[in-house]
């Protein structure tokens, strides 16, 4: 029967142990004490025992040492141990005759001791079990609160530790900071995934550094995401700009990478912690696109959108219920022919909110995205769609394709397509009279799935334009894979092209990209007779914009349908 059978673990493979002792006789006991349980590795110097080390550490369980080496004495052996990281989580047990030696030991970080002579076979194999899986126990601890990519905290233990943190430090001001890399996505997809890694890797050593200056703690909440808690300081914009800076300094210029940091300085500690790495990120996304800057405090004016948010949140299921959400359409007109022809039209959505008057979908879209209320907006906004334009069919025979905003979070649906065609066929509508809009950046996300989702949607019938073309660093490669049917440039482009001084290259490169996915393309955002007549000479076909009109309410819209197709 193996003496071990007290433990109730599956452990298939024999550990191995270390047994560090210089005489033969102790040796050869030891030995055959073990060797039905484990493999046993033997050094019988202290030199050779940290050579054996050297090459093993990953494999060996536990450390028997003697203290009275031949050449390096025991506590020395013990001392080096302790000091190399590798070893350092290896348990070690002092085998000796002097229980004055045991103190220095201890405090050495020895775990515990197997006296001289030794004790019975089964004493010292159950001693050394223990200690196995007390160590063994600790691991599977330390793996759970970290990262293994960076071996930084995981969040749910960088927020249990930050609670703790706070109560060693009541009154002192603390910080909470999120670091973020912009365009991580992108790097992952130009430079492959392990260079991506890397990129991580040399970050959360940078931060273990800045820990080791400024105190806190550190750990990597997700993907490209780090967060910091530590007591306050002024000068984060020197530490951002030395971090970003020694993360990619060996690259060529285009390949270095750039960070972005919220601030919430000055943390109010009665808030939730993950309230206030919330406003963290909040800072951190004001400067999500900002070329100029990296670094931006939370301050009042986000705490009254942070308040505003929670009202609309709260206001929402009444809003839906007492349909307080309106649909407006915007016309878009093709511009191919010598006269402009009206071909589709646009639903965008408002809200007539009771206290807070008319509220325009940028402040209200982005905050349903983040919590998934989209998909109950976006699906009120689809069927009423489909009731205005079954309505134009059937009360004066127009029939005009009109197309809907697909969210990121609604791709995420797995039901998508179903509640798609069940609103077309409740309606009595084709497929090609709902046009969908997928905002490029959605792509960008998880574009496997994202693709294999729309794929799906084109088979059944339906087309798609990708809206904000150009504002999503896809990837070409991933770009030219897509299925899609028109491309909408982001309307950056045209504000860039007919800005302050007028520079239309790179509108006009865009176009030209567009023209090799074979598909029209849409330039929204059209103000002036000019910027329809460029964006003519330049080969764009459908042109959306305040030149033609701005998003109509239904009844309005119906009139200009009226008018234009007279
Ligand atoms: P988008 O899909 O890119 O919509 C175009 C936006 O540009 C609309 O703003 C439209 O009113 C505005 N626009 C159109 N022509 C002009 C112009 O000539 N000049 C200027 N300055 N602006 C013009 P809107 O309606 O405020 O919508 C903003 C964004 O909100 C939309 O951007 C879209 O991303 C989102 N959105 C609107 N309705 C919905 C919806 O029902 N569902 C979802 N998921 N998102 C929606
Ligand atoms: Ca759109
Ligand atoms: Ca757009």
């Amino acid at each position: 029967m193996p003496v071990n059978d007290i433990s109730f673990r599956p452990y298939e493979k024999k550990r191995s142990i270390l047994l560090v002792e210089d005489e033969p006789v102790n040796r050869e006991i030891l030995k055959l004490y073990l060797k039905d349980t484990y493999d046993v590795i033997v050094a019988e110097t202290g030199k050779e025992a940290l050579f054996v080390l050297n090459s093993s550490f990953d494999r060996i369980s536990l450390i028997l040492l003697d203290l009275n080496l031949p050449d390096i004495h025991g506590l020395d052996v013990l001392r080096a141990v302790r000091e190399d990281l590798r070893y350092a989580p290896i348990p070690v047990i002092v085998m000796t005759a002097d229980s004055e030696a045991e103190v220095e030991c201890l405090t050495l970080g020895a775990i515990d001791f197997i006296p001289k002579p030794y004790p019975q076979q089964k004493v010292v194999l159950a001693r050394i079990l223990r200690t196995i899986e007390l160590s063994e126990d600790r691991d599977i601890l330390r793996y759970t609160e970290r990262d293994l990519l960076t071996g930084l905290y995981n969040k749910e233990f960088f927020y249990h530790y930050a609670l703790q943190f706070d109560s060693y430090h009541k009154d002192s001001p603390t910080d909470a900071l999120l670091l973020n890399i912009n365009h991580f996505h992108s790097i992952n997809d130009r430079y492959g995934k392990s260079y991506g890694d890397l990129i991580l890797k040399r970050l959360a050593g940078k931060l273990l550094a800045l820990r080791e200056k400024c105190g806190g703690i550190v750990c990597r909440s997700e993907a490209d995401t780090f967060l910091i808690y530590c007591p306050h300081r002024d000068d984060y914009e020197d530490i951002l700009t030395d971090i970003a800076h020694s993360v990619s300094e060996d690259e060529p210029s285009e390949n270095r990478i750039r960070l972005r940091m919220g601030v919430y300085s000055c943390t109010d500690k009665t808030l939730d912690i993950e309230r206030r790495f919330d406003r963290a990120k909040m800072a951190a996304d004001t400067v999500r696109n900002s070329f100029t800057k990296s670094i931006a405090l939370y301050d009042d004016s986000m705490h009254e959108s942070e308040l505003l948010a929670e009202q609309l949140i709260e206001d929402f299921v009444t809003a839906v219920k007492e349909r307080q959400f309106e649909i407006f359409f915007q016309p878009k007109f093709n511009i191919r022919g010598e006269k402009p022809v009206l071909c589709s039209a646009e639903a965008l959505v408002r809200w007539h909110h009771p206290r807070l008057g008319m509220i325009n979908p940028g402040i209200f879209i982005p905050l349903f995205e983040q919590n998934g209320l989209i998909r109950t907006l976006d699906q009120y906004v689809w069927e009423d769609s489909a009731r205005h334009i079954r309505d134009w069919k059937s009360n004066h025979h127009i029939t005009l394709p009109v197309s809907v905003n697909v969210s990121r979070i609604d791709l995420c649906d797995p039901s998508l397509s179903g509640k798609l065609v069940e609103i077309v066929k409740s309606y009595g509508l084709d497929y090609s009279d709902m046009l969908l809009e997928v905002t490029e950046s959605a792509y960008t996300d998880d574009p496997d799935q994202i693709v294999e989702r729309v794929k799906n949607l084109r088979s059944l019938g339906f087309r798609i334009e990708m809206d904000d073309f150009g504002s999503g660093y896809s990837s070409l490669n991933t770009l030219t894979t897509l299925p899609i049917d028109a491309l909408k440039l982001d309307m950056q482009f045209i504000r860039t092209a007919f800005g302050e001084t007028t520079d239309t290259r790179l509108l006009e490169a865009m176009i030209r990209l567009a023209e090799a996915f074979e598909v029209p393309t849409i330039a929204e955002g059209v103000e002036t007779e000019e910027q329809v007549n460029t964006l003519k000479t330049m080969g764009c076909d459908i042109i959306q914009g305040y030149y033609f009109s701005k998003p109509l309410p239904a009844d309005q819209f119906e009139a200009f349908l009226l008018k234009n197709l007279a």
